[in-house]
């Protein structure tokens, strides 16, 4: 052990001898060996030796070497979970919760949902008389923190992905260090693939006020151990695209063909940035090669996605049939949170979808843009795994070398804040602009949170949480502007109709995707279009649902994902039960459709829009910012365009869309939030 006082760091050297020790200690046979084949086997003492110790152990290393699936079950063994105490392991993603969870029960051999579960919004498997290991959401993790401020029932914390830097990681980030002043017999554990380490560690230390519990027969060193577990990565030999490609999707299936027509076996992950560019490759791949017979054998072509089906999630992990070959397109979810085997070629498109938000004119898009060097660094370490790989990336040299910025911004900087400020609030931190982030908030963004909060009427006049609202706000786990309309539903009496609306809102789409199907995919969506807009459609829909019978072939008849429609019905189920605990009085307004348009406008009067006067093609501005925007292909109002609407959200693609939109009366906005209309010039009603 070399210990460094100054800058906290301790290095560990693995002890080789304890590398092939017996297979038989922890009774797993086949998966027994394959765990003690893992990058961290080797450093299973060392992690557990810094844990006892140190307060805070910052985890390095390489994607695949065992992190997230092996430590939760190292502690367990030694004793952490013992007591009735929980073990967390918390991820950014969903998709990757479920499935680290569902592997971990697997190798421990026990049902999933027992000594192992695991919680994502919406979905709890956990048994909390047998859980012992739990993964879940950050964001779940920061709820629970609502309830239990300082976590009563953990004993060790691994946040895991930090060098993510999602929002909530940093969030979380800052309340454990707090936590942890609290209770000294927490443990955390901060993993990562690649992160600062230094600057991790530089946060966790920084606490000068701190004074250490006198009562406590032991004190763990506040410096924060750092180990850096070294991988087994083979060499990745990069290629370049000699020229600049202007078509990614196109340049992605002559690559992955190419490499399947000249490359030996091994499979092939692609890295592009959403479903909509994954399942266009995907057609085209099917399309070309179908037309060069010659090499179409063999290939299997499958998609990951966070919003995939189980099923077909479970697809991507399984084993390659032999003689086969194996091409999953990805999202950068592929990039470290999930661990596919096989893998020996990796096609780069050097983009993804990353939100980006603008303070001044208040919108937040997701959008396609260039990734970082450490992301392509993360990206091209996949095609290594196995044995040496190759990375094709689908930009230039030059480029990577000259533009590519060398990291990515935390979300944190590039997000609206509304949640986040919310979430603070209800933890009790009023000085949110003092708070200590890992890395700060743009002032802007969080003035502008602030703002949106008061006129929602969430906070009051000292940017506290207004009582009842805004504490009712808090409870309710999604945007605070689908909560603002779920709690204004109660006074509206339309509480029924509204939470189906919320709960159809937190799904992506309740249609099947339109490829292929886009005519018949219309005609049925006209047969519950309603004339108010979508969110009016949505309850026709449901009512449809509802009365089939919650019918697979009703949906399937009316092109609808019935996985997403039994979704909905969980996740509705959920929110009636929160509201009934906020006293929430279910209430069906009978087809009061006027009431049910109230209460949207009420939580989104944010994002009101005015067609513009003399417009020939359908353009809009947004009330506040004056943004051009337009409503969406999918919309039951695209093409109609009336006057006045709100919407839900926006997708840029070559313009900016309003996802979900409902006509409204302008005089409602006033109504709803009269501060946040009043520099406004009044509407003019001789306008169009
Ligand atoms: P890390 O967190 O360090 O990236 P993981 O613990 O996720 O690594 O993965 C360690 C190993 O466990 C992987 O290399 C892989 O062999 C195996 N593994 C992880 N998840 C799965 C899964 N869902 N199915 C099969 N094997 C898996
Ligand atoms: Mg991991």
């Amino acid at each position: 052990i070399l210990e460094d006082e100054e800058g906290g760091v301790v290095f560990f050297a693995p002890s080789l001898s304890s590398a092939s020790s017996s297979s038989s200690r922890f009774g797993y046979a086949s998966i027994g060996s394959q765990r003690q084949r893992l990058p961290v086997y080797k450093y299973r003492t060392a992690i557990l030796y810094l844990v006892e110790t140190h307060a805070t152990t910052i985890i390095v290393g390489e994607t695949g070497s065992g992190k997230t699936t092996q430590i939760p079950q190292y502690l367990k063994e030694a004793g952490w979970a013992d007591g009735g105490r929980v073990i967390a392991c918390t991820q950014p993603r969903r998709l990757a919760v479920q499935s680290v969870a569902s592997r971990v029960a697997e190798e421990m051999d026990v049902k999933l949902g027992e000594e192992v579960g695991y919680t994502i919004r919406f979905e709890d498997v956990t048994n909390p008389a047998a859980t012992m290991i739990k993964f879940l959401t950050d964001g779940v993790l920061l709820r629970e923190i609502m309830d239990d401020p300082l976590l009563t029932k953990y004993s060790v914390i691994m946040v895991d992905e930090a060098h993510e830097r999602s929002i909530s990681t940093d969030i979380l980030l800052g309340l454990l260090k707090k936590i942890q002043r609290r209770r000294p017999e927490l443990r955390l554990i901060i993993s990562s693939a690649t992160i600062e380490a230094k600057s991790m560690s530089d946060f966790f230390q920084t606490s000068k006020k701190h004074r250490g519990p006198e009562d406590h027969e032991f004190v763990p060193r506040k410096v924060p151990a750092v180990l850096s577990v070294e991988g087994r990565g083979f060499n990745v030999q990069i290629h370049y695209v000699v020229e600049p490609v202007s078509d990614y999707v196109q340049a992605t299936v002559s690559t992955v063909l190419s490499i399947h027509d000249q490359e030996p076996a091994g499979d092939i992950l692609v890295f592009l940035t959403g479903q909509d560019d994954i399942d266009a490759a995907i057609q085209l791949l099917a399309e070309e090669a179908h037309a060069s017979r010659k090499i179409s054998s063999g290939l299997i072509v499958l998609p990951l996605y966070s919003s995939l089906p189980r099923a077909e999630q479970d697809l991507v992990f399984s084993p390659t049939p032999r003689g086969k070959r194996k091409v999953v397109i990805s999202t950068n979810i592929a990039e470290t949170s999930l661990t596919l085997e096989g893998v020996v070629y990796v096609v780069d498109s050097g983009f993804s979808k990353q939100q980006f938000y603008n303070p001044i004119s208040d919108i937040e898009n997701l959008v396609v843009a260039p990734i970082s060097k450490a992301s392509a660094r993360q990206r091209a370490g996949r095609a290594g795994r196995v044995r040496p790989g190759k990375c094709y990336r689908l930009y230039t040299e030059e480029y990577f070398v000259n533009e590519m910025s060398s990291v990515g911004i935390p979300e944190m900087q590039r997000s609206k804040l509304v949640s986040c400020v919310i979430q603070l609030k209800a933890l009790g931190i009023d000085n949110i602009l003092g708070f200590d982030w890992p890395a700060s908030p743009p002032p802007e963004a969080m003035i502008r949170a602030l703002e949106v909060l008061y006129s929602l009427g969430v906070l009051d006049d000292d940017a506290k949480l207004t009582s009842p609202v805004g504490f009712q706000a808090a409870e309710i786990p999604l945007d605070p502007m689908i909560s603002k309309m779920i709690l204004s539903s109660n006074q509206l009496g339309c509480s029924e109709e509204i939470i189906t609306i919320a709960a159809i809102l937190s799904i992506q789409s309740i249609w099947v995707s339109g490829k292929g199907v886009q005519k018949e995919l219309d005609e049925a969506k006209l047969r519950f279009a309603a004339a108010e807009g979508d969110h009016v459609t949505f309850l026709n829909v449901y009512k449809g649902f509802l009365q089939s019978g919650k019918s697979s072939q009703w949906c399937h008849k009316n092109y609808m994902n019935y996985q997403a429609m039994k979704k909905v019905i969980e996740i509705r189920e959920q929110l009636r039960r929160t509201a009934l605990r906020l006293g929430i009085v279910l209430r069906s307004c009978e087809g009061d459709i006027l009431a049910v348009r109230k209460a949207v406008t009420a939580g989104f009067f944010a994002n009101a829009s005015r067609l513009e006067a003399f417009s020939h093609n359908g353009m809009y501005k947004t009330v506040r910012g004056s943004q051009e925007v337009y409503i969406h292909p999918s919309s039951v109002l695209f093409r109609v365009n009336p006057k006045w609407v709100i919407y839900h959200s926006l997708v840029s693609t070559d313009r900016q869309y309003m996802r979900n939109a409902m006509t409204i009366d302008p005089s409602w906005l006033t109504e709803a939030a009269p501060h946040f209309f009043q520099n406004l010039r009044r509407p003019d009603p001789i306008a169009h």
